[in-house]
């Protein structure tokens, strides 16, 4: 008899979730305290914010002259009259193609950017990204930079961090309301709902709205933060998708910057090879996601870029070349790292991609207008621009007044005591001006026909003329008639026209004649 040991092949694995190093599926979160950041990226972040942040603040105020019959708010969503205003474009219910279509474009336009320079959305425009900016510059204001921060965190509660607390959760507050306020401006007249807002008089919902809003901005920009970009959002997991090798993203350049030492004076002393880091954390210091971009790639960055101006700070310092963190594809990425590693036969050493006087080789390969203008780009771009050229079509082109009639169905004709032939006709008149309208319709075919419109009061004719609102629908129940001896089939096809005389517009409908078969 074996002995089990020897029966039994012991196999050399392991559970990956193991009890004794079980790691928890969320991890509790850890505080970040940022540290404010200079250089070009933070100061282009700075005005992208400000624009941002005003476009969507100002915006309902603006206004916009579309004459006395319609509302002024340059946009504005109608919903009880299901209208949307854009400055000079109003969309109705039946015009949402323009609205899908619009959709489409942001969705080619996100693949675009992000196949072009990665997740510049999740780092410049993003509203999560605007909002936790903009709820750091208070915080900074409030208590002060990363190192003031984070001692008043650890500091027992005394009155003074009970009022710098408290400061800055009321600001924080103050724009979580001012966020949801801006909101529900946008769906009445803004000016209007804001004295209706604080007198008390203003629906229930838009209160609701503004409540929901306010708790959403304050707990998603102010208390979890960098949570909702690694937890909650989908969008890291989907431009994993549309990122490719020739994508920009924030990249550290560790064949230049490793072996990264704190002592370099001592470590060259000592003859070692040695990288551009300096091991300082500036760069993780400045993450607002708080991570450490040396680790390579992480679904967690951002790519807000805080960290490349960070470092060149640091760079710039020491006299070295910017650049050590910086945007970079990982096919230029590849490439540099081959040339660093002698095509992967040897350790990193930076000294094989400097030149003789320790600056970076010319020949190494960078970002530049090939990085951005490449096939899958164009591609992006030439569908995005297709449709943003078919939206202009359709929009110039698009009736403003437009009729359609729905013949009834029972009964589909009657047959009058002098003999005459009777249909019957739901005919809706579609006036999409902000200006009154006086439209004449008349018959097209039939011959002998007349017509006579239930609410008009005028002989039977082949014409009549309807006064139609602005910006209105008006409904009318139409009968045609046609002597017997003008009958030619059972049905007659025939046409109604309709025209505004002053604007010279028409528009027409294809129509049927019901008649009894002989
Ligand atoms: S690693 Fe750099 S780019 Fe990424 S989130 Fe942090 S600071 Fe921004
Ligand atoms: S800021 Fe630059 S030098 Fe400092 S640790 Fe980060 S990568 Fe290294």
């Amino acid at each position: 008899m074996l002995e089990i040991s020897q029966a039994i092949e012991r196999l050399d694995a392991q559970p990956v979730n193991s009890a004794r190093v079980r790691q928890p599926l969320y991890a509790p979160r850890r505080k970040i305290f940022p540290k404010r950041a200079e250089g070009r990226f933070r100061s282009f972040k700075w005005i992208v914010m400000l624009v941002t942040l005003g476009i969507y603040y100002v915006t309902p105020w603006l206004r916009w002259d579309r004459g006395p019959f319609a509302p002024d708010q340059a946009v504005l969503v109608d919903l009880a009259n299901r209208r949307f205003y854009f400055f000079f474009v109003e969309i109705w219910p039946q015009e949402f193609w323009l609205v899908a279509g619009l959709l489409v474009m942001a969705g080619f336009g996100l693949f675009l950017v992000t196949s072009a320079v990665g997740r510049a959305w999740c780092g410049y425009t993003c509203p999560q990204t605007v909002w936790v900016d903009l709820f750091l510059v208070v915080e900074r204001w409030c208590e002060g930079d990363r190192n003031q921060r984070i001692k008043l965190d650890a500091a027992p509660w005394t009155t003074r961090k009970l009022v710098l607390r408290t400061s800055k959760h009321a600001i924080w507050i103050a724009i979580a309301a001012a966020t949801g306020g801006a909101w529900i401006f946008y769906f009445a007249d803004a000016p209007t709902l804001f004295v209706e807002l604080i007198s008390g008089t203003a629906a229930p919902i838009a209160y609701i709205t503004v409540a929901v809003l306010t708790a959403t901005t304050y707990v998603f920009g102010g208390m979890m933060r960098e949570q909702v970009c690694t937890y909650m959002c989908p969008w890291p997991r989907i431009q994993a998708a549309m990122l490719d090798e020739h994508s920009l993203t924030v990249t550290y350049n560790d064949w230049r910057g490793e072996p990264r030492s704190r002592h370099v004076k001592k470590t060259a002393a000592a003859g070692a090879s040695i990288g551009d880091c300096v091991d300082c954390n500036a760069c993780v210091a400045v993450c607002p996601m708080g991570i450490d971009i040396r680790d390579g790639q992480q679904l967690e960055c951002i790519t807000c870029a805080l960290c490349i101006d960070a470092c060149d700070g640091v760079m710039d310092k020491l006299g070295r070349q910017r650049g050590l963190i910086s945007y970079m594809t990982l096919a230029d990425y590849n490439a540099n790292m081959a040339r660093a590693t002698a095509c992967g036969t040897l350790a990193p050493d930076p000294s094989r991609v400097r030149d003789q006087d320790g600056r970076l080789r010319s020949d190494l390969a960078h970002v530049g207008w090939h990085t951005i203008v490449r096939p899958r780009t164009l591609v992006y771009l030439g569908a995005w621009s297709l449709v943003g050229l078919l939206l202009v079509y359709g929009l110039l082109s698009r009736d403003r007044l437009e009729v359609n009639v729905l013949h009834d169905r029972n009964p589909q004709f009657v047959v009058l005591s002098d003999g005459s032939i009777r249909n019957g006709y739901t005919v809706k008149l579609l006036n999409k001006i902000p200006e009154p309208r006086t439209i004449i319709a008349t018959l097209q075919g039939l011959p002998g026909a007349e017509m006579t419109v239930v609410g008009i009061d005028q002989p039977a004719d082949r014409s009549f003329a309807v006064q139609v609102e602005p910006d209105r629908l008006k409904t009318l129940k139409v009968y045609v008639s046609q002597p017997a001896s003008r009958v030619a089939g059972p049905v007659q096809s025939f046409r109604f026209i309709i025209e505004d005389k002053s604007s010279f517009e028409t528009d027409s409908y294809d129509a049927k004649f019901e008649a009894p078969r002989p």
